[in-house]
């Protein structure tokens, strides 16, 4: 992979690292006991019992926007160790992805032709 491409991609991704984490940090409270250790900040619950589904609800998207946060930022980590070990650019397969793949999806891990 080129040179300058990798050193983007590299800056890409730290990027979106840190954004990941801010927003975790800003709307989760960290939770050993569930999948990913993240969980949304849960509004205290209304009197209302028509309140109180509502903020079911809510905590239901909330954790389901909290686990693809998790999983984006575990595929983001994933690429970094990629570049820290010099495997990045190549696909799961064994192939390399090529440039213009990378360029658009900078955590890719693997190929179109495999991707199918
Ligand atoms: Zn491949």
């Amino acid at each position: 992979m080129n040179k300058s491409l990798l050193e983007e991609n590299k800056a890409k991704l730290l990027a979106e690292q840190k954004r990941l984490n801010a927003i975790l940090a800003r709307d989760t409270n960290v939770d050993p006991e569930i999948p990913g250790g993240h969980k949304p900040k849960f509004d205290e619950l209304g009197s209302e019992e028509g309140e109180n589904a509502h903020e079911v609800e809510q905590f239901q998207n909330d954790l389901s926007v909290a686990e693809r946060l998790e999983q984006r930022l575990h595929k983001v980590e994933q690429a970094l160790q990629r570049i820290a070990d010099g495997t990045y650019g190549q696909c799961i397969q064994g192939d390399m992805i090529d440039e213009a793949r990378m360029r658009a999806e900078p955590a890719a891990d693997i190929c179109i032709q495999h991707a199918k």
